[in-house]
């Protein structure tokens, strides 16, 4: 007679203890792919690359704006070259006439006053030229500098990238080696049993746990030993469950019953 055992509640799932402990197995593949989904999200390359992509778009405005300005000053710089040219033309027309010695003294007074005021004006452009062209060597070496840069920002990249990819190549190996080994093991069990574990693992992210020394190993936490009774009382095909957590609770010979 046993009537220390009470009835099994009308939810209580039966299900072979050979299958109970395979859940633990499947438990495990299943935490593994959870941090293999984990590790795929949060790779250092993500955020290396986040980063230099920030830096990529900072010196991509950079060198646009620099370009925009030296193609613009360019333009400044061709200008101030055509005044000073234009006026050395002057000049130079002016000096062959005075050398040339025609004209009455008048004229080549008059001449002469000009090629004066022409050398002036000369030189003030030949200033401005000067400094258009100061300014235009600076832009031009700002663009080479950006340049630089963005082409070594991108090799960067591409090194990360390269690095990313073989670490996602790496855990999508592991998953697939996984997911076979996954195919095999739900082979032939219990399916009740299996579509409970899902449901549970579906909601809270894990289906089973070893109880160990009286202990939830999905939860960490203790049974009281009211628990512990009713489990004790359970038959070995009883599927039974934490009462904090859950998870199906899956005893072996370490269970401490
Ligand atoms: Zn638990």
């Amino acid at each position: 007679m046993d009537h220390a055992r009470p009835e099994p509640r009308e939810h209580t799932l039966i299900a072979p203890t050979t299958d109970q402990w395979r859940l633990l197995d499947i438990q495990g593949v299943d935490t593994r792919m959870q941090q293999i989904a984990h590790s795929e999200r949060t790779l250092p390359q993500h955020a290396e690359l986040a980063e230099l992509e920030q830096q990529a778009a900072t010196v991509r405005d950079d060198l646009v704006r620099a370009q925009t300005e030296a193609s613009d000053t360019n333009r400044e710089f061709l200008k101030a070259e055509a005044d000073v040219d234009q006026v050395r033309q002057r000049a130079a027309r002016d000096q062959a006439r005075l050398d040339a010695g025609q004209g009455g003294h008048k004229e080549l007074e008059s001449l002469q006053h000009e090629l004066a005021t022409l050398a002036r004006r000369q030189s003030d452009l030949e200033d401005v030229e000067l400094e258009v062209m100061e300014r235009l060597e600076a832009l031009n070496s700002e663009v080479e500098r950006l340049s630089t840069e963005q082409a070594a920002l991108a090799e960067r990249t591409a090194e990360v990238v390269g690095r990313r990819d073989a670490a996602l190549a790496k855990l999508a190996e592991e998953r697939e080696r996984l997911q076979r080994e996954r195919s095999g093991m739900v082979l032939g069990l219990d399916t009740a049993l299996l579509a409970l574990y899902e449901k549970i693992r579906e909601s809270s992210g894990a289906g089973a746990a070893m109880l160990r020394a009286r202990r939830c190993e999905g939860c960490r936490l203790e049974l009281n030993p009211q628990d512990m009774q009713r489990i004790r009382a359970a038959a070995d095909d009883d599927v039974v469950r934490c009462e904090e957590c859950r998870r199906i609770l899956v005893r072996t010979g370490e269970s401490g019953l």
